[in-house]
C-alpha cells in the first residue's frame, strides 16, 4: 500500500500532474502546486462537477464569492470559536501532534492485529475459512474490537465535553509514544484554531484582522438573498461554488489528501423546513451516482453515516473512497437547517427569509449541503488509474487509466517517421482537431516508445500517421486501455475520439 502511494506520488511528478510548492527552495510542506497536465485533469474534474450541478439543474445557479470576508462571518460560522483542533506536543523532541489522530492511530493498530489474526486463521483453515463468523466470534478477534471501540468512544466523549484532560489521560493510559522518537512525555492538551489570520490596511491601528477563507461555503450564504432576488428563484433551489480554501492542518502528511491550500466544490440547496429527510436522501444518491459514472469501480466507493453530528448539522454522511492508504472521506454531505442562515441573521441583523408565493408564508429556509474536495477527488482519480501491467509478451508497461472525459490530452499525433511528408501531414491533423480537444504532437523515438509514454501520461487515444495513409488518407487510431489499433479514415477522426471523451 505505502509502495503503491509512493508511486503514485513520483508518478504525478515524473508526468507533470503535481509538483512540490516551490521545490528549488526544498518545498512547503502540504502545499503543491500543479503541473501542466494536472492543471488540464484539474479543470477537466472541476468542470464535470459543474456539468453535473448547475448546467444540468434548471434550479441550480454558480457565484465566485471572494476568499477574504468580512470578519463577523467567522464569528456567525462558528469557525472563530470552534474550528480547532487538539494538539499536543511532546515535551522531549517539541513536536506537535493532533491529540485524536494520535489516539486514532492507535486504534488502527488494533485493527491491523485483527487483520494478522484473520490472515493466520485463513492460512490455518484453507478453503472451510468463514471469515464473517471468525470475526463474530473468535475471541481475541472480539477483545480487540471491543477494546478499540470503548477507545474510540471515550475519545468522542471527552472531545463532546470539551474535556481535554481526559484525552491527555487517555494518551497515557495507553502509553501512546512519539511516533517518531518514542519518548512518552507529554504536554497538555490544547485547541488550536485552523484559520490562517491576515491583515487587511496599511497602518497597524486601522488594520482589520481578516481570515483566509477555510470553506467556500459562507460565500454562498451570504449571498443567498443577493442571488434569490435577481435570479428570481423559487425554493427548492442551488448555489454552487468552486474555490480556494485555506486551512492550517497539523497533520498534512498524506500528499495532496490533506493541504493547507485547496479547493473545494459546494452546493447548498435552499429547501422548505421539514423537507430535509427527502432532500438528503436525493443527494446522497445523485451525489454517488455521479461518482460512479466515472467508472472507478462501486467497491472503491461507500458511505459512512456519521453517528456524531457537528453543531450545525441535523444528518451527516461521507463518501468515502479506497485511497492507496484505505478508505477516506472524499466528499461530505450534510444536512445542515437554518443553522447557516440563522446565526447569519442573528449577526448581521439582516433578515435572510424566503417568501413562498404558494404558501403565503415567509421562513428562513433549510439548507443540504454537498461538500467535495478538488484535489482530494483529483487523488482519487489519479491513484486508483495508476496500473502496472504485465503484457502477454511478458514485458510490463505502466498505463494511466484516467476516464476518459477527464484526461488531459485526448490524443497524440504521431508521424511514424520524421520524413517523406509524414510529419507535415501529422501537423495538419493537429490543427484539424485541436479546435474540438487537446491534442498532442509527438515525433521523438519510436513510435512504440512514443505509445508507452502516452500510456503513463493518460492519454486515451493515439493517432498515428504512416505511408499509407500518404495513399488512401487512413491513420491507425489506437486505444490506450485494450492496446487494439484499428485503421479508420482521417475524416471520421474527430468523432471516433469525441464519442469517447466528450462530457
Ligand atoms: P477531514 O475530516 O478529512 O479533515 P473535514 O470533515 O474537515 O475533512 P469538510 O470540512 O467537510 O472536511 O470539507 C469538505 C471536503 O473538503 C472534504 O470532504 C474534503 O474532500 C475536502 N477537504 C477538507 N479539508 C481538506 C484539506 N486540508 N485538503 C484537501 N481537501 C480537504
Amino acid at each position: 500500500q505505502d509502495e503503491q502511494f509512493k508511486k503514485v506520488i513520483s508518478h504525478a511528478k515524473e508526468y507533470g500532474y503535481v509538483f512540490p510548492s516551490s521545490e528549488i527552495y526544498d518545498g512547503l510542506s502540504a502545499v503543491y502546486d500543479y503541473g501542466q497536465n494536472g492543471v488540464e485533469l484539474k479543470k477537466n474534474i472541476r468542470d464535470y462537477w459543474w456539468k453535473a450541478m448547475v448546467q444540468m439543474h434548471e434550479n441550480i445557479v454558480g457565484i465566485d464569492a471572494a476568499i477574504f470576508m468580512h470578519p463577523t462571518t467567522w464569528k456567525a460560522s462558528g469557525h472563530v470559536d470552534a474550528f480547532s483542533d487538539p494538539l499536543i506536543d511532546n515535551k522531549d523532541s517539541k513536536k506537535r501532534y493532533r491529540a485524536d489522530v494520535l489516539v486514532e492511530d492507535y486504534v488502527a493498530k488494533i485493527e491491523t492485529k485483527i487483520e494478522k489474526e484473520v490472515k493466520k486463521a485463513a492460512k490455518r483453515f484453507g478453503d472451510a475459512f468463514d471469515k464473517d463468523q471468525f470475526l463474530a466470534t473468535n475471541p481475541r478477534v472480539l477483545g480487540y474490537k471491543e477494546k478499540g471501540d470503548a477507545i474510540l468512544k471515550r475519545l468522542a466523549k471527552s472531545l463532546d465535553n470539551e474535556d481535554l484532560a481526559d484525552v491527555k489521560t487517555l494518551i497515557e493510559e495507553l502509553g501512546i509514544a512519539d511516533p517518531e522518537t518514542g519518548s512518552k512525555n507529554w504536554t497538555d492538551v490544547k485547541q488550536f484554531n485552523l484559520m490562517f489570520g491576515t491583515k487587511l490596511g496599511a497602518s497597524a491601528e486601522h488594520a482589520m484582522d481578516l481570515y483566509l477563507r477555510p470553506e467556500t461555503a459562507q460565500g454562498i450564504f451570504v449571498n443567498f438573498l443577493n442571488v434569490q432576488k435577481t435570479g428570481r428563484m423559487k425554493i427548492p433551489f442551488g448555489i454552487a461554488q468552486t474555490g480556494k480554501a485555506f486551512r492550517n492542518e497539523i497533520v498534512a502528511r498524506q500528499f495532496i489528501f490533506r493541504m493547507r491550500e485547496f479547493e473545494q466544490m459546494e452546493m447548498q440547496f435552499f429547501i422548505k423546513p421539514g423537507t430535509q429527510k427527502e432532500w438528503y436522501e436525493h443527494w446522497k444518491d445523485a451525489r454517488i451516482k455521479w461518482h460512479l459514472s466515472l467508472g472507478m469501480g462501486e467497491e472503491n466507493y461507500r458511505f459512512h453515516d456519521h453517528e456524531k453530528l457537528a453543531h450545525y448539522a441535523d444528518a451527516a454522511a461521507d463518501i468515502e473512497f479506497r485511497f492507496p492508504f484505505g478508505f477516506k472521506e472524499l466528499e461530505g454531505i450534510h444536512s445542515r437547517t437554518d443553522f447557516d442562515l440563522g446565526k447569519h441573521e442573528e449577526f448581521s441583523g439582516k433578515k435572510l427569509q424566503y417568501f413562498d408565493p404558494e404558501l403565503n408564508e415567509r421562513y428562513t429556509p433549510y439548507v443540504l449541503e454537498t461538500s467535495i474536495g478538488l484535489d482530494r477527488m483529483f487523488l482519487a482519480v489519479l491513484s486508483n488509474s495508476l496500473q502496472e501491467e504485465t503484457l502477454e509478451d511478458g514485458s510490463s508497461r505502466t498505463v494511466l487509466r484516467l476516464p476518459a472525459v477527464l484526461a488531459p490530452t485526448k490524443a497524440a499525433i504521431l508521424p511514424l517517421v520524421k520524413k517523406d511528408g509524414l510529419p507535415e501531414l501529422a501537423r495538419k491533423i493537429v490543427d484539424d482537431l485541436k479546435w474540438d480537444f487537446n491534442v498532442q504532437y509527438d515525433e521523438k523515438d519510436a513510435v512504440g516508445r512514443r505509445y508507452r509514454r502516452q500510456d503513463a501520461a493518460g492519454t486515451p487515444f493515439c493517432i498515428t500517421v504512416d505511408h499509407q495513409t500518404l495513399e488512401d488518407n487512413t491513420v491507425t487510431l489506437r486505444h490506450r486501455d485494450t492496446m487494439e489499433q484499428e485503421r479508420i479514415p482521417i475524416n471520421e477522426l474527430r468523432n471516433a475520439v469525441l464519442k469517447e471523451v466528450d462530457m
